[in-house]
Order: C-alpha cells, then structure tokens, then sequence
C-alpha cells in the first residue's frame, strides 16, 4: 500500500513523486517509457523553471550534462529587434534547454533518490476503486503481466492524452482550437544565444542545447498543417529562410545532426484537475499551445503546488479532497496568464499597436528586459505598461 501513486515520470511526474517522498509519502511512480527516453518536444526552461531546478538541487546536475546557459535573447519581428536579457529570478538569470533525454533521467533518479519507488515500462490500463467508487489504485501492465498498486491518491502525470483523465473521465472545462503546427531539429552549430523570429504567419527560434548544437524549430498556422507536413522539410527550410534570415544564413554550411520531429496536436484546454482519489498534473490537466515554451516550467509550477497543498502528513480523506480542490483552484489561478500569452502568440499575427510599441521598448534597456521577463513568464504582460513607456508612447 502506497500514499501515493504517479503516473508518469516526467517534468510533472517525477517533481510531484519527488516532493511529495522527501516530504515523507510512500510513492509509487510508474512509467510506461524506459528511463532516458526521448519524447516529442524542444526543452527551453525559462527562469522560473530554472530556479525551481536549483530549490530542490538539480540544477548542477543540469549544468553536468554539457547544457549551457542562455543568458542573451534575441527577438526580431518588422524593423525591430530587441537584444538584452532577462532579470531572472532568484538570482537566476539563464534559461537552459537540455535535451529531455537528459533532464527527464535526472527528474527520475531525483524521484527515486528521495525514496520513491520508480518503476518504468509500466502502463497504466485502469484504476481501482473502493465501494464508495473513491479511486484507491492502479491496474497496471508489465512487460505483458497485469498487476495492481493501492494508494490514497493517483495522480496523473501522463501527458495531454493521459489515461487517467481518460479514466476518470475528467471533462475539459475550457478548451481553445488548436492555432500551429510545430516542426523543429537540431543543427551541428554552436550558438551563444536563443533567438525568436517572427513574422506574420511564422515563428522561429534557434536554442543553444547540448552538445553544441543548436536547436531550430519553426511554427506554422494550424491551416496549413496538411500542407506543411506533404512535405515538411521543404516547409521547415523554407520558414526559416522567409521568417529568419539570419538564422538561414548562419546554419549555411553546417549539417543537420538529426531528423526532423513535429506535430499539429497543439490542443489548447483546462481539465477538471480532481476528483474523489485522483488529481491531475502538468500537460494531464491543463495543455497549450508549445509557441511560448512553457509546459515544463508549468508543470514544475503545478507539482511544486500540489505538493504544498497535499503538505507532509497523510491526511484523513476529507481534508486530502479539500487540499486538492485548493489546488485545482490554485492551478486554474496560476496557468491563466500562461494561457493568455500562449495563445496571444499563436495565433501568428502582428497587430501594428503591438509594433508600435515594440519600438518604444527597443529603444530602452530597462524595457527590453521587463519584456524578456514577460516572455519567460516571470511577470504578467502589464508590467510593461509603466508611466516610462507611456511618455515613450
Ligand atoms: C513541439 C513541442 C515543443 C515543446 N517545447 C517546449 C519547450 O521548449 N519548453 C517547455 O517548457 N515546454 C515545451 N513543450 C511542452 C512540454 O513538452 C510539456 O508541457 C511537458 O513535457 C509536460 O510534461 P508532463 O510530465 O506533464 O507530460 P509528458 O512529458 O507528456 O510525460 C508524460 C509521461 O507519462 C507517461 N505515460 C503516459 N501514459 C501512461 C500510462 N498509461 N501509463 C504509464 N505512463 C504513462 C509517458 O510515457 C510520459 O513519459 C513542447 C511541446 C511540444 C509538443
């Protein structure tokens, strides 16, 4: 008998697993995928993320795997181009992107390190449930054998198309249509910082990342999602060329190190985050657009939370429902400005109020930086509505 089971080991799985053993739980944390895997997404950790990596000390180990530190940003949109950095947060001024076959291990063996007990290769097939229809555990497959785990809680950490919200039949409470499509590879190039392009239907980003490679991902609307992918390749090149030039121009003479990986499934949606036994985690519970790259910062957010509301004692069900359900309103409470912006630069479109006043920031170091900060998400969008741009303005 467990405190606690998690489903999915993760950027949201494997903090939630973690903080909730170091706090004293009995967790189980299950993984259909082996340890190491990759999985189909790019990896910057904006700020806030970075500075949750150092609270639980991992960010060293971070560090370790040859990641290195983006302290620059570039951002080009018409005439303007915006080049500073951000305040950071807790000292942290650096975002870093490593490689997920990289961070995820480290987000695992912190898990089990903390005395959680990591099991991989595990899938989830359905839930138990106790008389009164309270979700009391797993039923689980294992290289073909069926088993069953009992705990207090499940907790699902099993990505967008998660099973236990399947299970539980979760309900999307807000949804938005999906905006882009999201192709992306890496480049045998060193860069020294991350670079965001945009033009009206078209985003793209170069990533300094492991190895030192660059990581260069393009963005499309989602209309032209079956016409990007007849011939993605030729549709990647050619969006970096339109929509940044210089990063064409740079990648020029320098191979492509590996194939190229995308998707059109840039489902925008909250879910019901609890139930009686069940809460869910990270892209679980709530998922957007990939555009302002924050579902692993997101997800450090929601198990950082989770795991204060649950606190360290097991508690009587009564109390355990209501510390999930301060959660649930917590999380709705704390993704909304995410949202907000994910979907805001999704939809590809440049308004000229907004070039008007990209330019009176461009012109102010101080500005250039609270704007970076709005796109790591360390300040809500009005931050940058001070009287200085207004008289700028
Ligand atoms: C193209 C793209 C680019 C992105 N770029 C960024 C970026 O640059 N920065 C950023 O912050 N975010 C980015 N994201 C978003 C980010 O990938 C997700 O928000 C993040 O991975 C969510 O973590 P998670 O742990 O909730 O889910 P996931 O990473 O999806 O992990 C879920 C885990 O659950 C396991 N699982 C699923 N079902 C079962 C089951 N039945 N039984 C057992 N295990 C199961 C899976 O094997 C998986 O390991 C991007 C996403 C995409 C698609």
């Amino acid at each position: 008998m467990f405190d606690v089971i998690v489903v999915g080991a993760r950027c949201a799985g494997s903090p939630t697993a973690m903080l909730l053993a170091r706090a004293g739980h009995r967790v189980l944390l299950l993984d259909r995928s082996g340890r190491g895997t990759d999985t189909l997404s790019t990896h910057v950790i904006h700020q806030p993320g970075v500075a949750a990596l150092a609270r639980w000390g991992l960010l060293d180990r971070i560090r370790a795997t040859g990641c290195p530190p983006i302290e620059r940003v570039l951002y080009r949109v018409a005439d303007i181009r915006l080049e500073g950095c951000s305040g950071g947060v807790d000292g942290h001024e650096a975002a870093y992107a490593p490689r997920r076959h990289l961070l995820d291990p480290v987000l695992a063996d912190a898990a089990a390190e903390a005395g959680a007990e990591y099991r991989t290769r595990c899938t989830v097939t359905g839930l138990l449930r106790d008389d009164a229809g309270r979700v009391c555990g797993v039923r689980a497959k294992h290289r073909g054998r069926e088993f069953t785990e009992h705990a207090r809680l499940v907790i699902g950490a099993d990505g967008m198309r998660s099973t236990v919200a399947s299970l539980c039949e979760a309900p999307k409470v807000q949804e938005t249509p999906r905006q882009t499509c999201a192709y992306y590879s890496y480049w045998d190039h060193e860069s020294s910082r991350l670079e965001l392009h945009e033009r009206p239907g078209g985003w793209v980003a170069s990533v300094p990342t492991n190895g030192r490679k660059t990581l260069v991902l393009t963005y499309f609307p989602q209309s032209s999602y079956e016409e990007v992918r007849a011939d993605a390749e030729k549709a990647y090149l050619e969006q970096i060329r339109v929509t940044a030039p210089a990063v064409y121009e740079e990648l020029h003479g320098s191979t492509r190190s590996e194939r190229l990986r995308g998707t059109g499934h840039q489902e925008n949606f909250f879910r019901q985050a609890t139930g009686p036994g069940w809460v869910l985690v990270g892209d679980a519970g709530h998922h957007k657009d990939s555009i302002t790259a924050r579902g692993i910062t997101d997800a450090f957010v929601q198990a950082e939370s989770l795991t204060e509301h649950i606190g360290g004692a097991p508690a009587d069900e009564t109390s355990l429902d209501e510390a999930l359900a301060d959660f649930a309103r917590d999380r709705d409470i704390l993704m909304a400005e995410s949202y907000r912006a994910a979907l805001s630069a999704a939809r590809l479109e440049i308004h000229p109020k907004r070039l008007s006043l990209l330019r009176a920031v461009q012109s102010d170091p101080g500005l250039t930086s609270t704007y970076f900060d709005i796109f790591a998400g360390i300040r809500p969008a009005t931050a940058l509505y001070t009287p200085q741009l207004l008289a700028r303005l």
